[in-house]
């Protein structure tokens, strides 16, 4: 493995290997936020990709740079959802066995998303910290790569393909708005992005219920962090004391990680639905959800907001929009 510093030229690698497993997305204009906002505003439609996601990038991009032999024996993920979904849909479309560890949280319509590919799934652990013990052994046991949702090089550089298409779709972005859980999306983004245009502004969002990459970030080390149950339930987990790539990287490009509380990426998945006809879930939506609250200072004057992923219950959703007939 390589230590040294990821570069433009590995996300554009990573560009080059993943291109005939996850798609280009579209970068929409958002006539109600940049009305609301007076300056243009698009959205990055990953809720779009493959699986639903952008994570498929990341485990493309780290599966596909695996020695033959290794790729052939399988591929073992901890995920609170989408990793997992990635890591599965990955494997079944290279042929090779994968097993995803899920905690008890998973929503029932991301389980069923990751049974539905063939990968053999053990949703039992109690939390994300269970869940990868269990991951590490049964990898050592069996032979499996371990395939890390957000700390690994060619993960970090898969993720990092948004910040490429962005900008290539719109040069003049100054501002990208990107939700952040473990930090690899942010991370691989702010390679991209600030290589290409060194001045661009990343904003990070999360949700205020244990926000472990802005806690690191603000005490300069990583510190524990628990794990509360939010409706953007892709974002939460604690930076492994190990972190080598995610953290180290999101102190370097990262300006600001801001907070969103429960109500308002509820309205944001309420506004998403029925101003711009887009589905998306929690964590998907903490981008608008903040730009939503208004409470970003000099926001910049060409701005895209990363709309991570699609998966949530239908009911759910629905019931949610219900609530916010004019969000
Ligand atoms: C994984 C995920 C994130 C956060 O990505 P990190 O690389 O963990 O910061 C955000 N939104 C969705 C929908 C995700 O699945």
């Amino acid at each position: 493995m390589s230590n040294s510093p990821l570069s433009l030229s590995d996300v554009r690698a990573a560009a080059r290997r993943i291109a005939g497993l996850a798609h280009r997305t579209p970068l929409k204009p958002s006539p109600a936020l940049s009305a609301r906002l007076g300056r243009p505003v698009h959205l990055k439609l990953e809720s779009m990709q493959d699986t639903g996601a952008f994570k498929v990038r990341g485990a493309a991009s780290m599966i596909l740079n695996l020695a033959e032999r290794r790729r052939r024996r399988g591929v073992i993920a901890v995920s609170s959802g989408n990793h997992g979904r990635a890591v599965a849909h990955v494997a079944r479309r290279l042929g090779i066995p994968a097993v995803v560890c899920l905690t008890r949280q998973v929503p029932a319509v991301k389980v069923a998303a990751v049974e539905a590919l063939g990968a053999e799934v053990h949703a039992d652990a109690a939390d994300q910290a269970a869940a990868t013990r269990q991951a590490m052994a049964m990898a050592d046991e069996r032979g499996l790569t371990y395939v890390d949702p957000f700390d690994h090089r060619d993960v970090v550089a898969g993720q990092g393909t948004i910040g490429l298409e962005l900008l290539d779709q719109r040069p003049s972005l100054d501002t990208i708005v990107v939700p952040v859980g473990g930090g690899g999306l942010i991370a691989g983004i702010g390679v991209a992005a600030h290589a290409l245009q060194p001045a661009l502004r990343l904003i990070g969002v999360t949700n205020d219920r244990d926000p472990a990459m802005h806690l690191c970030l603000k005490a300069g080390r990583i510190v524990p962090v628990g794990e509360s149950p939010t409706l953007a339930d892709a974002l939460p987990g604690a930076i492994p004391e190990d972190n080598r790539w995610s953290f180290p990287l999101c102190r370097e490009h990262v300006e600001e990680i801001r907070l969103v509380d429960e109500a308002a990426i509820e309205r944001a998945m309420a506004w998403a639905l029925r101003r711009e006809k887009v589905v998306l879930e929690g964590g998907g939506a903490v981008g608008i959800a903040h730009l939503l609250t208004g409470a970003e200072p000099d926001l910049g004057a060409d701005v895209a907001v990363v709309c991570t992923g699609d998966n949530v219950e239908t009911a759910r959703l629905l019931e949610i929009a219900a609530r916010h007939p004019d969000p």
